[in-house]
């Protein structure tokens, strides 16, 4: 293992930092598309693609597993926001039918695009503050079924 001063002046241990990883503070910065460790650094370098390192202070992110849960999360919050609104608009004021279709396709379309990253992000920074998978600095990485070699 190799321990390294990161860009930003971050204690690291193999592109890991080793210091202290307060939660809601990672869940934010996340939940802002940033680096859980700096804060400053993007944390994604397409749409929902997650950066391999942060490119401020080069904390490792690609050990994250986020599968499938951001999409899971994203249709409870979008669905319970929008199923309610329309409800409500429905009780209220009944308008017809196409004019459901025109504000609530087009809104629950915009409101999952900007929802999905943000919770993506979020889980993202939730595995590292927690140390899950790889983020761990005394994880060793695993080589198919073994465990790899101590670097010197
Ligand atoms: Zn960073």
């Amino acid at each position: 293992m190799q321990k390294s001063l990161g860009p930003s002046g971050a204690h690291q241990r193999d592109g890991r930092s080793i210091g202290p990883r307060p939660l809601l503070q990672s869940l934010l910065r996340g939940a802002h598309l940033k680096c859980p460790a700096c804060g400053t650094g993007a944390l994604f370098r397409r749409y929902l693609k997650v950066a391999d390192h942060c490119p401020h202070c080069g904390e490792a992110l690609y050990h994250h597993r986020a599968d499938d849960a951001p999409a899971y999360f994203t249709i409870v919050v979008v669905g319970h926001v929008v199923v309610s609104l329309v409800l409500v608009v429905e009780m209220t004021f009944r308008p017809p039918l196409w004019l459901h279709c025109a504000i609530w396709l087009p809104l629950t379309v915009i409101l999952a695009l900007t929802v999905l990253p943000r919770i993506k992000g979020a889980l993202v920074a939730l595995q590292w503050a927690l140390l899950m998978h790889g983020f761990d600095p005394d994880y060793e990485e695993e080589i198919g079924d073994r465990l790899a070699p101590p670097s010197a």
